[in-house]
């Protein structure tokens, strides 16, 4: 298997998580690169349902070493809370989880501008998840943010932390008219993570790279999607990281070369938390039908997701700039009631057709959806297992998804427990 990259198609909330999971029967390594416990998969296997933010999706197969790489920005109280929930649901991971000696800390001042900034926007507010991520990576750009590896020296740190706290201060007094933090609170806290987490801290991009040239099997696991992508998003409603295949190699330190495949995973149809542009949203009675049947509700937020058909003009320039060897498509039982299910093939701008993605928000805020209209069909796809016991219509739906995006579809998904999974690549490409 090589190394693997599972990447969200679309905005995240693709059902990675499960996929990860499914996948890692046959894994050395997960690892995560990129985004912070803003990202939030639901895995549900044999051992019970799980939330995860932060530890990979690995975790439930004892032979696998789960990854924290350097891209990713780490909540030290929120990951020490995730290892010991694991820990009493008797998931050990002492021995079996590596964070990055350079990954970036999500303070307590990044959660609190965090709060300030949505509500100082109003309106305009993004619609994060207020967990300190986009803060974090802010400082981690200006240079004055405070790495894993800053604690096993935390007498060295006190000097930069001071300063790095008198501008964080600065902001949340001065423009927001906000509470300071203490710097003594805040250095206790370091000291405590110091001593908690110190013994999963290790040289991430060294362990990877042996692991990758010993042939081993490492999964890179995606968190949010492509069209949250700090560059290749609808900006400015983006995360503020790169969950994009590039993110990858500069979140472990991997070597281009070293990437076999790149999975996108998909829903068989669209949804979005937050704000930005959706071309193919539903705002009507069969939104709130898709969204109650798919359960359609943030891990992390609880938020009620924005949903939608299948979008191709989105999956062909995710395709674009992850370059997938194939897909998955996942949740598909949640069309099982549909009498027809409709994919957008392409967009209409000011009387335009359009293949491909716009760049700019405001484009496609006016872009209005073509759709093609497939028959939906008698009986369920829910729990199948074998790619004969889907209906036939529900085949050529995914037929369909591969000729719009170009891209074979590997595996489909008929529920969120990891055995409802259908392994299909040599039929469907027949
Ligand atoms: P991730 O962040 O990409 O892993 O996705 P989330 O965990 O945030 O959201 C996916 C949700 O869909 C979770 O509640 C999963 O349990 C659920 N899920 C995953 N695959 C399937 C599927 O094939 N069918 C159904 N009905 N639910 C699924």
């Amino acid at each position: 298997m090589g190394v693997t990259a599972i990447l969200g198609g679309q905005w995240g909330d693709e059902g990675k998580g499960k996929i990860v999971d499914y996948l890692a029967k046959d894994a050395d390594i997960v690892a995560r690169f990129s985004g912070g416990n803003n990202a939030g998969h639901t895995v549900i296997n044999d051992q019970g349902e799980f939330k995860l933010h932060l530890v990979p999706a690995g975790a439930f197969w004892p032979q696998v070493l789960c990854v924290i790489g350097n891209g990713v920005v780490v909540d030290p109280d929120a990951l020490l809370d995730e290892i010991s929930g694991l820990q009493k649901r008797g998931i050990d991971l002492n021995g079996r989880l590596v964070v990055s000696e350079r990954a970036h800390l999500v303070m307590p001042h990044h959660t609190v501008l965090d709060g300030l900034s949505e509500i100082a926007k109003g309106s305009q507010a993004l619609g994060t998840t207020g967990r300190g991520i986009g803060p974090a990576y802010t400082d981690k750009a200006a240079r004055i943010g405070i790495r894993a590896a800053d604690l096993s020296d935390v007498d060295a740190l006190l000097p930069r932390l001071e300063s790095v706290l008198d501008h964080a201060n600065a902001i949340i007094t001065k423009v927001y008219g906000g509470e300071a933090l203490s710097l003594e609170e805040v250095f206790d806290s370091c000291k405590r993570w110091s001593e908690n987490l110190s013994p999963f801290i290790g040289p991430v991009e060294h362990i990877v790279y042996d692991a990758v040239e010993g042939g081993k099997t490492v999964i890179l696991e995606g968190a949010q999607g492509a069209l949250l992508d700090l560059d290749h998003g609808t900006y400015p409603y983006v995360t503020s990281s790169h969950p994009t295949i590039g993110g990858a190699q500069t979140g472990l330190g991997l070597l281009p070369r070293q990437i076999d495949a790149v999975l996108g995973v998909f829903k068989a149809y669209s949804t979005r938390v937050g704000s930005g542009p959706f071309v193919t949203e539903l705002l009507g009675e069969t939104g709130d039908t898709m969204r109650e049947r798919a359960k359609e509700f943030g891990t992390t937020t609880g938020r009620p997701r924005r949903v939608g058909w299948f979008d191709s003009v989105v999956a062909r320039y995710s395709t674009r700039v992850n370059g997938y060897t194939s897909l998955i498509i996942n949740k598909l039982d949640v069309l099982d009631d549909f009498d027809s299910i409709k994919v957008c093939s392409h967009y209409e701008l000011d009387d335009e057709v359009v293949w491909d993605f716009p760049g700019s928000a405001g484009a496609l805020e006016r872009c209005t959806p073509v759709y093609e209209e497939l028959p939906g069909w008698d009986g369920t796809t829910a729990g199948v297992t074998k790619l004969a016991d889907l209906p036939d219509e529900a085949i050529a739906y995914v037929r369909r998804l591969e000729e719009l995006t170009g891209v074979p579809v590997d595996m489909i998904s008929t529920g969120p427990h990891r055995r409802e999974s259908v392994e299909v690549r040599s039929v469907i490409q027949t």
